[in-house]
């Protein structure tokens, strides 16, 4: 298949296109590079373009009359979509609206877009399954679900088939150390972490230490990024091959827990450097625990997580952060 990849220049979508082209597939990258870097973008063509630009997107489609689109251009930090919520609500439903008149019009009919596990907001329970009520509680996790709704609307009106894959936490880099997590700020915890083991992150907290956990810090479920990948190749292929009108939304998950503190010890175990680090406040917003039920994942698109090991994906993440390749894309930012 040939497949147009919004967002193809960012963290999760740089590893996508390289397990797209990997398993034999075309790749278009539209990009407008906002956040995303052209150096990781280095499988198929590269098309710098915004999401929001209904002409550009057309036109490339048009161009490249791809089979399908994996659609990753939004913005996902919680914390600047509670204080900018119009940023998101304008790039995330406009662009996602985008997208979707830009499909109708050129006849493209399968997308597979990237959602999120804070559809779900503060659940009671885990691990979650895709039929856990959705309730965001933040405009980041508003987006999102509100971008399934529209999935879901034309679909019905329209025929098109799409599936939302609904990642918890995203981490690790590409074991070749071809791609790998460039965020400006950075705000994910693994990344942090390493970065204060390397003194490039002066004061790196853990959040909250009276959380209802074992050892009272948040738990979560992480996910290696080229696992994340490969399922969005799978769900594609899928879709490829469904009859049309078909919507799944899925979650992403290792179906394992780890503590901020669990992930503090194992950084300091495989970099076997000390961590300095100190408590900080709750940060707002954050549920206690969030664990995958990753099962209907697994049974419907036949994925199996082969590298969220926790110490592989810390490895990785500590090769990329050293990597030459990361450091001259962050000079040249
Ligand atoms: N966290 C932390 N210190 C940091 C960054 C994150 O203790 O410097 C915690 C955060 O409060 C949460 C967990 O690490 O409990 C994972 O946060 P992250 O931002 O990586 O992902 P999220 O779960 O928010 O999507």
């Amino acid at each position: 298949m040939k497949i147009l990849v919004t967002g193809g220049a960012g963290y999760i979508g740089s590893h996508t296109c390289k397990a797209l082209a990997e398993a034999g597939h075309e790749v278009v990258v539209y990009d407008n590079l906002s956040t995303g870097f052209r150096a990781l973008a280095q499988w198929g063509d590269f098309v710098h373009g915004d999401i929001l630009d209904g002409e550009a997107l057309r036109a490339c489609l048009r161009r490249h009359k791809p089979e399908g689109l994996i659609h990753f251009a939004a913005f996902s930090q919680v914390g600047e979509s509670v204080a900018d919520p119009g940023k998101y609500i304008h790039n995330n439903v406009g662009g996602t609206l985008s997208i979707l008149e830009s499909m109708r019009d050129t006849g493209v009919r399968n997308i597979v877009v990237s959602s999120t596990a804070a559809v779900y907001g503060m659940p009671d329970i885990c691990p979650l399954t895709e039929d856990a009520p959705a309730s965001p509680i933040n405009p980041y996790g508003e987006t999102k679900l509100f971008m399934e709704w529209m999935l879901a609307d034309y679909a019905r009106a329209f025929g098109l088939s799409w599936t939302a894959l609904r990642y918890f936490n995203a981490a690790g880099a590409d074991p070749d150390g071809d791609c790998g997590e460039c965020h400006d700020p950075e705000t994910h915890l693994i990344p942090r972490a390493l970065m204060a083991v390397t003194g490039e992150l002066k004061d790196f907290r853990i959040l909250g230490k009276d959380y209802p956990t074992p050892d009272g810090t948040c738990i979560r479920d992480y996910i290696h990024v080229s696992d994340l990948a490969l399922a969005h190749v799978r769900a594609m292929e899928r879709l490829h091959e469904a009859p049309s009108g078909q919507g799944l939304s899925l979650n992403l998950g290792s179906g394992a827990g780890f503590s901020v503190q669990e992930i503090v010890n194992a950084v300091e175990k495989v970099t076997q450097r000390p961590l300095p680090h100190t408590i900080g406040e709750r940060r707002p917003g954050d549920p206690p625990v969030l664990v995958a039920d990753g099962s209907a994942a697994r049974n419907i698109l036949g994925w199996v997580p082969r590298t969220s090991d926790l110490d592989v994906i810390i490895s990785s993440a500590w090769n990329w952060l050293r990597s030459p390749k990361r450091a001259a894309i962050l000079s040249r930012a």
